[in-house]
């Protein structure tokens, strides 16, 4: 899954509204925003096989320190750890809540990738392989995507316009991945990741925080 991780940070905001929502943007691509730089350095393994599944050439075929189930736990609680220490101890509780959303990605991918993540180590590997039905698992990345916007937006009363043109834009982001060209190389699927995530993070950001300073700015003025 792509896109539809951002759903989970938009319902997550909602329960959590003091967690900034670039910081869930972040936590639920943990997984994927530290195995970018692991396949850089050669830590962990893809090959680009076109046909593999029908929405994507990926064989991802070595990633036990990232998606595997027991990897996925510990860094959902080194996510916990790091939250709780950077925010204070009395805000365990949005600490839970970044905790969970790193590991809603590995549910999320269970749902869309072959049998590629591994329980633990590298076997006993897991995937229920939507990405084999191409228009079914862009439908899942657009239910998930907008159906946590929308549980979000109901709670928010500025540029909710904006945002729904951001989460069209994500869209239509990943409509490109499903139906374009497959990656030229395993490093260039590793880096268009990786900024992705961080151009992702950078506009929900801006979008969030321009919002806070609309209300300021009207508040005092
Ligand atoms: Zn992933």
């Amino acid at each position: 899954m792509f896109v539809g991780h951002y759903g989970v940070s938009f319902a997550a905001k909602r329960s959590a509204p003091r967690v900034p929502l670039w910081v869930l943007f972040i936590a639920v691509q943990l997984l994927d925003v530290i195995w970018a730089p692991l396949v850089l350095l050669g830590i962990e393994k893809l090959s680009i096989v076109p046909g593999i599944t029908a929405s994507n050439a990926l064989f991802l075929y070595y990633m036990p320190y990232t998606h595997s189930l027991v990897a996925a736990v510990l860094w959902s609680a080194g996510a916990f750890i790091v939250y709780r220490f950077l925010a204070g101890r009395e805000r365990e509780r949005e600490a839970l809540v970044v905790a969970i959303a790193v590991f809603s990605h590995w549910i999320l991918d269970f749902l869309v990738h072959r049998p590629d993540l591994p329980l633990y180590d590298n076997t006993s590997k897991v995937g229920l392989g939507l990405w084999n039905y191409r228009v079914g698992a862009l439908a899942l990345e657009a239910a998930v995507l907008f159906g946590g916007m929308a549980w979000y937006l109901k709670t928010r009363t500025s540029r909710r316009a904006a945002f729904l043109i951001f989460g069209i834009a994500l869209m239509a982001v990943q409509v490109r991945v499903s139906f374009g060209p497959p990656p030229v190389s395993e490093r260039a699927e590793a880096w268009s990741a990786l900024g992705a995530y961080a151009v992702f993070a950078g506009v929900i950001a801006a979008l969030e925080g321009g919002g806070r300073r609309l209300r300021a700015g009207a508040e005092s003025g």
